[in-house]
């Protein structure tokens, strides 16, 4: 017992030279843009959407009140009055396409119009970085092809539209060095087709999409014992790249990845990990809690085409799935109430998952890119770490951040800070053996970049 007291004080102080502990500035206007969001806008956003009756991608696109038309010409206009209120920076439109026909969901194709609103970047050399968040506004009954019957869609998915209209509404008036696109997509419930087709053509035309977050079912605190859950949001986030089928190998950088046990650290988790510490810092009344997984069972989400393009992208849920209210039609059955009724969404809730989304969009829209080039270097049989990384280019980069934490621990236990000057450096006393490591970049005010896992360089 007492060689242990004493391993466990010799440890501590091994680690005791190098560790510091980085102080954690708050952005006075990211504080105000997540006050500024207001769960009674979302509310009425919400029950706006549910006026038009069914939402469904193959209803009607020519009445002036009811069916998809109408919906996504509201959402537009609404997008457009927020560019107008906030000096006209938010530019509003109409992505559409021609689906080809693609069965069983999409039997003869159809046209398919996202609704697309994007705040430019203000920094040379971040500007062309993208960050986008999407809910989607179609809504679907029972019958996945059943265009008339109500679909009321309130939490599936008006929720999450609501939560980035609301975003898009706040952050508009605030100026952010990278490029935010805000998306209210359609056929999400017809097989992803809207995001599918937004992420295939970033990825052709060379967009540099940073993240991507999906809001799908971001409004029930309810469970089926009729106890409510605030607890947390749920945040899917994929581990290892996954092949899209048919394929059935791993490209090479990810296996040389696994190789050095990196399955944890792929950019999906990384950007996990951050939006999880700038919520933990803006909205710690809503803890994110991650989940090592794509997605549900039986179940799918926008971020998964952008998985599939190469891109990091998570997907944020409420805490439970209440299965009597999603894809219902509404009815009352055995004095149980069945559909997706507005009445039943949490707003103070919806409000607060948007408020971990803009915390983390702001952040990372203010912050650098990510460091480019990070290697650990393996060049010597050694008890310190050596890591290099190419120099960030933007013009308010301060330093670089090296984290590092216990191979089997969830989030970042260590952290200090390197200047803008150095791109490499020697962590003394700790061992890349037994830690997990990665690199961040910094600005002047503190903004924080997600992490990379560090390749091991051969060469000194
Ligand atoms: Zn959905």
């Amino acid at each position: 017992m007492l060689f242990r007291l004493f391993a466990f004080a010799v440890s501590l102080a091994a680690v005791a030279g190098v560790r510091a502990q980085v102080p954690a500035p708050r952005d006075p206007e990211i504080e105000k843009i997540v006050a500024e969001i207001s769960p009674a806008r979302i509310e009425a956003t919400i029950r706006k959407l549910v006026t038009f009756k069914t939402r469904h991608t193959l209803s009607t696109t020519t009445s002036p009140d009811t069916g998809i038309g109408a919906a996504r010409n509201w959402i537009k206009s609404e997008l457009e009055r927020y560019s107008r209120e906030s000096g006209g920076r938010l530019s509003v439109e109409f992505n559409a396409f021609q689906q080809p026909p693609s069965p069983p969901r999409l039997p003869q194709g159809a046209e398919i119009v996202n609704v697309v609103a994007t705040l430019p970047g203000k920094q040379t050399g971040a500007k062309e970085r993208v960050y986008v968040v999407s809910g989607h506004y179609d809504s679907r009954s029972l019958g996945i092809m059943d265009t008339d019957t109500f679909a009321p869609g309130a939490n599936d998915d008006a929720s999450g539209t609501a939560a980035v209209m609301e975003l898009a509404r706040v952050m508009a008036k605030y100026e952010f060095d990278a490029t935010i696109v805000f998306m209210a997509v359609a056929a999400e419930e017809q097989g992803l087709q809207g995001a599918r087709h937004w992420a295939v053509t970033a990825k052709e035309k060379g967009v540099n999409v940073a993240a991507m977050f999906t809001n799908d079912i971001v409004g029930n605190t309810l469970r089926e014992d009729g106890t409510r859950d605030r607890s947390h949001v749920r945040l899917f986030a994929e581990g290892v790249p996954v092949p899209v089928a048919p394929a059935r190998e791993l490209p090479a950088e990810v296996l040389a990845q696994l190789r050095t046990g990196g399955e944890n650290d792929f950019p999906t988790r990384q950007l996990a990990r951050a939006i999880q510490a700038t919520a933990a810092r803006y909205v710690p009344q809503l803890p994110v809690k991650i989940h090592y997984r794509r997605d549900r069972y039986l179940r799918g989400g926008d971020h998964s085409p952008f998985l599939d393009a190469g891109f990091a992208a998570v997907r944020f849920s409420d805490t439970y799935e209440l299965y009597a209210r999603q894809h219902q039609n509404v009815r009352e059955e055995n004095g149980v109430q069945y559909g997706d009724l507005p009445d039943f969404v949490d707003f103070a809730y919806t409000a607060d998952v948007a408020r971990v989304n803009a915390a983390a969009l702001a952040e990372f829209s203010r912050a650098p890119a990510i460091p480019r080039g990070v290697e650990v270097e393996t060049v010597r049989l050694e008890n310190d770490t050596v890591l290099r990384w190419e120099a960030n280019t933007e013009p308010d980069l301060a330093g670089y951040r090296i984290v590092w934490r216990d191979t089997a621990a969830p989030q970042w236990e260590h952290a200090i800070d390197v200047p803008k000057t150095e791109t490499r450096h020697t962590v003394k006393g700790v061992s890349k053996d037994n830690v997990v490591f990665g690199v961040q970049a910094f600005d002047a005010a503190g903004h924080v970049s997600p992490a990379v896992y560090p390749k091991p360089r051969t060469t000194p």
